[in-house]
């Protein structure tokens, strides 16, 4: 259930990424402290190995200083002994035996002393003796402190602090190398080197608190983490509550929307967000919806008020005719009226079906390349004779155009406006017709009239089907107010706009933009690519 709602989806997902990214943030913490922590013991413990290895490398005893009568001969050549003659001073830099003590007095004597080199100590049971601050390095009263280990080259243990866990084993020499290594085992950890002799010197450290802190520190980051991860669980909780309140309002309007409340709007900002976006596509879009289905509302209203004026018609024409005996001229005119009445149903259908074509974009135009301007001429003198019933005049400033475009339709469209301008025209009014050279990759028929004009809060509206700006003018002169929205849909079937300008008591003027594509240019000029 919670996995099908987006809101729950979006908070798991949340949770597993904020539960990743603390645990990848945890262990990696964790990963750092240890390693640092092993650093400094490995640090701790090379220095330490450092000064225990100094103290403990074979040395090379304090040499004895035997007062002599006699030459040095008798004693070892290759010892080096200097004595000073000018100062009397014993130059024994490579040991550090104090002479003072000795009794023999070398200003006053100037005795020749000759030291004797020492025996040589047994590598195997040599004693190991640290200074006092290695010493001080190695607390062996401490089992967890530092410890320390060192072989002879036979691998006999030569000295081991009293501390050292009984797991401490000689370690492998790595080849020949002399370097520091580092090994762990049993919680220890220790560094080891082996000298040019094969003597190897170890010291250790118990990892036991090491460890111990070290849990202790993962178990702090954990408490942590819970801590984090429900503070996080609930900022992510109340931000997808925020995100998805939006979408919440959208569907709630939405099926308000489609149940038939049209006038509602989703309430909410329409700012640049995506989601103020969608607000606005959608209000809009609702609101498109809206003004189509009353649009179609009315015109299904328009279009069966239309149809029931004549069928009146025609049915009380007949119930009268039929009321009595009639003569046959008498039944002619009532015959003549029904057949009148039919045409203009006839009119009307059409009309209505050409429109549902467009709407439905299934009106079939094919195009021909043809002069526009020998078809407006054509269409003037087809209206003609109505215009001369007016004695209306004619201005016409035509140019030689060529258009490729559905001919006949065009045609209707002229005569259309054509017929409003004689219609809606004074007796004695002029008609304007002209055709505009290309501009802006578009050619523009005007066609004018001196006649009543349209009221301008009218004038948006004339387009729209069944539409009559002075209904009872217009009932008289017959239309359904239908010719307009027509003329619309075939223009902008061309990719062409119609518009209108009027001022009431002046005339109007409509104005048709054709655009021009291949095979639209100007007689006698090469083609104008679009
Ligand atoms: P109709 O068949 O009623 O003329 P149209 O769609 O051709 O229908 O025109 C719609 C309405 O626009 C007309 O009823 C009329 O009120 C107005 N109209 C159209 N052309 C003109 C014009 N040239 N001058 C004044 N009003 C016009």
């Amino acid at each position: 259930m919670i996995l099908n709602s987006m809101r729950g989806r979006l908070v798991i997902w949340l949770a597993f990424l904020l539960v990743g990214i603390l645990l990848g943030f945890g262990v990696t913490v964790f990963g750092l402290q240890r390693q640092n922590r092993m650093a400094q013991i490995d640090n701790d413990l090379q220095h330490r190995l450092a000064a225990f290895s100094a103290d403990a490398r074979e040395r090379i005893p304090p040499p004895t200083i035997i007062p002599l009568r006699e030459p040095p001969e008798a004693h070892d050549p290759d010892f080096v002994t200097k004595l000073d003659q000018s100062t009397n001073a014993i130059d024994l830099s490579t040991n550090s035996t104090d002479l003072t003590t000795n009794s023999v007095d070398l200003a006053t004597n100037a005795t020749v002393l000759n030291v004797l080199p020492p025996p040589p100590p047994n590598p195997r049971t040599r004693r190991i003796v640290l200074t006092a601050p290695t010493a001080r390095l190695f607390n062996e009263a401490d089992t967890n402190d530092f410890y320390f280990s060192f072989w002879s080259r036979d691998g006999d243990v030569l000295r081991r602090s009293t501390n050292a866990p009984a797991t401490v084993s000689l370690p492998k020499r790595p080849g020949q190398s002399t370097l520091i290594h580092f090994r762990t085992h049993d919680f220890l950890r220790e560094a080891f080197n082996y000298t040019d002799v094969g003597e190897c010197a170890l010291v250790g450290h118990s990892l036991v608190g090491e460890t111990t802190a070290l849990q202790d520190f993962a178990w702090r980051l954990v408490f942590i983490g819970v801590a984090v991860l429900i503070v996080g669980l609930g900022g992510v909780w109340m931000l997808v509550h925020r995100a998805i309140q939006p979408v919440e309002k959208i569907s709630t309007t939405s099926r308000r929307i489609a149940d038939g409340h049209l006038s509602e709007r989703i309430k909410g900002r329409e700012d640049h967000s995506e989601l103020g976006q969608l607000i606005g596509v959608l209000n809009g879009t609702f609101a498109r919806l809206e003004a189509a289905f009353t649009q179609q509302k009315h015109f299904t209203a328009d279009a069966s008020h239309e149809l029931r004026t004549p069928i009146a018609v025609l049915i009380s024409e007949a119930q009268t005719t039929l009321a009595r005996e009639r003569s046959s001229d008498e039944y002619r005119e009532t015959i003549e009226a029904c057949l009148d009445t039919a045409q203009q149903m006839r009119h009307l259908t059409d009309s209505l079906l050409e429109l549902a074509r467009f709407d439905a974009g299934q009106e079939k135009m094919p195009y021909t390349r043809f002069n526009l301007a020998e078809k407006v001429q054509a269409a003037i003198e087809l209206v003609r004779p109505l215009a001369n019933e007016k004695k209306l005049e004619f201005l016409v400033h035509l140019r030689d155009m060529q258009f490729t475009g559905s001919a006949s339709r065009i045609s209707q469209v002229i005569v259309n406006l054509l017929n409003n301008a004689i219609r809606y025209n004074v007796e004695e009014g002029k008609i304007g017709v002209t055709i505009h050279p290309p501009e802006e990759d578009a050619i523009e028929l005007t066609i004018s009239d001196t006649g009543c004009g349209i009221d301008p809060e009218e004038l948006p509206r004339v387009f729209e089907r069944f539409y009559r700006a002075d209904k009872a003018r217009s009932g008289e002169t017959g239309g359904f107010g239908l010719g307009l929205a027509i003329s619309k849909a075939i223009v902008e079937a061309h990719n062409g706009e119609i518009m209108v300008s009027s001022k009431p008591g002046i005339g109007s003027l409509f104005l048709v933009r054709l655009p021009i594509r291949a095979g639209t240019w100007a007689v006698g000029r090469d083609p104008v690519e679009p």
